[in-house]
């Protein structure tokens, strides 16, 4: 076996007993590998391993990429997304994970409309609150959740969320209890179902499972430190 492969292994069994200790399915946990900054040929490793599911935070390096690796794989933009940047990227993926404000929804919707598509989105939420990071802040979420929902290009999807840095996993375990607990909130404001949740990286995805992940976002446990 390959390094990535074994790593891959590795990452599996983890979610598999994250899931067993929180009575949980693993098959409801998708594993998405986040190749940023890695070469195609280190994707195609993972792809011989059985992953399909791949994700990239910049569009012009995923445009780049995707054209080498093989055209049936799921791709998922995880970064911060332009709104010139929309009609190039929107046939090429099957979800936009980053959807941060309501400007970009509304480009997005507007974008979908005129190429004839119904793109599958996520709703990134600044859970901390932070300066620094892309996201809704929970308030202007749960006040602009109606606009949201009247855009009726985008199949809202669920959540997601980036915590802040902690020193260990477990730091990041309130974030997640609290991005799951707001999905609940927005579903119960809407009576609209947001089935994902987006949570949980490298160092704590095995947390993320047991508060309700549904996809984790790994990257450097499956291709080393970048
Ligand atoms: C880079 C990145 C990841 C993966 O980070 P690792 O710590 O390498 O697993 C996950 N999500 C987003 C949004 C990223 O940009």
């Amino acid at each position: 076996m390959t390094n990535v492969a074994v790593k891959i292994d590795i990452v599996r069994s983890s979610i598999a007993e994250a899931a067993r200790r929180s009575g949980r399915d693993a098959e409801d946990v998708e594993l998405l590998a986040v190749c940023k900054t890695f070469s195609a040929e280190v994707v195609h490793e993972a792809v011989e391993a059985g992953l399909r599911l791949f994700g990239e935070n910049r569009v012009q390096e995923f445009l780049a990429k995707q054209p080498l690796l093989p055209s049936h794989l799921r791709w998922h933009l995880i970064g911060h997304l332009q709104s010139n940047k929309i009609r190039k990227v929107l046939p090429c993926v099957e979800a936009i994970q980053s959807v941060d404000s309501l400007d970009l929804a509304r480009d997005i919707d507007r974008v979908a409309a005129e190429m004839g598509l119904f793109p599958k989105v996520y709703l990134e939420v600044n859970v901390a609150a932070e300066a620094s990071k892309f996201g809704f802040a929970t308030a202007m979420l749960e006040s602009q959740l109606e606009n949201l929902l009247a855009l009726k290009r985008l199949e809202i999807q669920g959540l997601m969320c980036i915590p802040p840095p902690g020193r260990k996993p477990e730091d990041s375990r309130k974030y997640f209890i609290f991005l799951r607990e707001f999905r609940d909130t927005l579903e119960k404001q809407s009576g609209a179902t947001f089935a994902k949740l987006s949570m949980g990286m490298s160092h704590d995805y095995a947390v993320a499972v047991e508060e309700g992940a549904t996809i984790v976002r790994v990257g450097s446990a499956i291709f080393g430190s970048r």
